[in-house]
């Protein structure tokens, strides 16, 4: 059984219309779910998520945070209002609400071996006391408490285009959340962190990974990346349940990366991590969302992702209505994405694969000293 959380009300989740996070991604992404038939058979079941509790937020946020939330008034010391999170009318509820599919979704996981999709979730920048990066409350870092009640290893997984800075952060000293973060350079993107040697403290030494990929990676880097690091920390670590965040932002028409990721290449990542869960976490796999701001390749993202969770192979078509709104746009049939704008010069993808063998060597030796492998 998948359970697949949405509401209406997640668009109540809305920084402006002049912000990148617009609500519409979410409601595009259940409309084209549902013109696929993806919801139609007994395998998924969609949830209408409850609001958080304030003693499940507490599991991760701070007493004073969550009142300077339910303020509504800016505040700086919060990361509210400034920059990147303004306040809005209702953000308390709003951000319970997706915190609480997330949570919902991880007590379903814990209550019955399921897997789980919350793509209004993956809001993995924000940290215990202040909002970042347009995450109030980190709901994969809620959702990771949840599963703790019952499984001693989780494995978290990020392939947002950004760094997953917030989840590691919150589990930054303990053994038994592993994170695992593939990302654009903080040399080059927001948060500015996740270097190779952000690796945990404390007992939590080796159980914070990070790959900085460098910007114009691509499909080949990237899932190289991921199948250098990722798969031998799955053996390693032997998870009892998997958190995988998916945002769709590192693909190639995302406005605010540069990764240029293909659908393609994407499809074939969440297909590893589902198979590795299947491997090693008999198939107990919470989704999330999270980045992606192409208001039509989020929606084929995470239509592509529910797909590989129902185990179906990715349709090759689009419904009717698609296929004419993305007409000249991104092609017709969207697993067969015209490599636009990727071409790159033999110079270019020489830099990218010398800087990647020294991320991936250099991350491999540190991790080999800690774990002895
Ligand atoms: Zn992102």
């Amino acid at each position: 059984m998948i359970y697949l959380y949405c509401s209406d009300r997640f668009s109540g989740y809305d920084f402006g219309p002049h912000h990148p996070l617009r609500p519409i991604r979410l409601t595009l992404t259940y409309g084209l779910m549902e013109d696929y038939g993806l919801l139609d058979g007994d395998d998924v079941r969609v949830v209408e998520p409850p609001l958080a509790s304030e003693e499940d937020l507490l599991s991760v946020h701070t007493p004073e945070y969550l009142e300077a939330v339910r303020s509504e008034r800016p505040n700086p010391l919060f990361g509210l209002g400034i920059g990147d999170n303004p306040v809005f009318s209702g953000i308390y509820d709003a951000s319970r609400l997706v915190a609480g599919g997330s949570i919902d979704a991880a007590k379903r996981i814990v209550e019955e071996n399921c897997s789980a999709f919350n793509f209004a979730g993956g809001l993995h920048h924000a940290m215990p006391a202040r909002a970042s990066g347009f995450c109030v409350f980190n709901d994969p870092a809620l959702a990771i408490r949840v599963l703790r009640r019952r499984f001693d290893r989780i494995l978290y997984v990020d392939i947002d285009a950004h760094h997953g800075d917030g989840v590691q952060e919150i589990f930054y000293q303990d053994p038994n959340v592993l994170t695992i973060s593939i990302h654009e350079s903080g040399n080059y993107l927001f948060p500015g962190t996740g270097f190779i040697d952000e690796l945990g403290e404390g007992p939590g030494l080796g159980y914070s990974v990070n790959v900085p990929m460098p910007p114009n990676s691509g499909d080949m880097a990237y899932e190289l990346a991921f199948e250098e690091i990722v798969p031998p920390l799955f053996e390693m670590f032997r998870p009892e349940a998997v958190v995988a965040q998916l945002g769709a932002d590192a693909h190639y028409a995302d406005p605010l990366t540069d990764l240029k990721m293909t659908l393609s290449g994407y499809e074939r990542l969440v297909s590893r991590i589902k198979e590795l869960a299947d491997l090693h976490a008999e198939g107990r796999i919470l989704a999330l969302g999270g980045g992606g701001y192409n208001l039509k390749v989020v929606p084929l993202a995470w239509a592509v992702a529910l797909q590989i969770m129902k185990g179906q192979p990715v349709l090759e078509y689009l419904p009717p209505f698609w296929a004419e709104l993305f007409r000249n746009e991104i092609g017709g049939a969207p697993l067969c994405l015209p490599d636009a704008g990727l071409e790159m010069d033999d110079e270019t993808r020489k830099k990218i694969a010398e800087d990647l063998d020294r991320t991936l060597g250099g991350l491999k030796a540190l991790l080999s000293e800690i774990h002895d492998t």
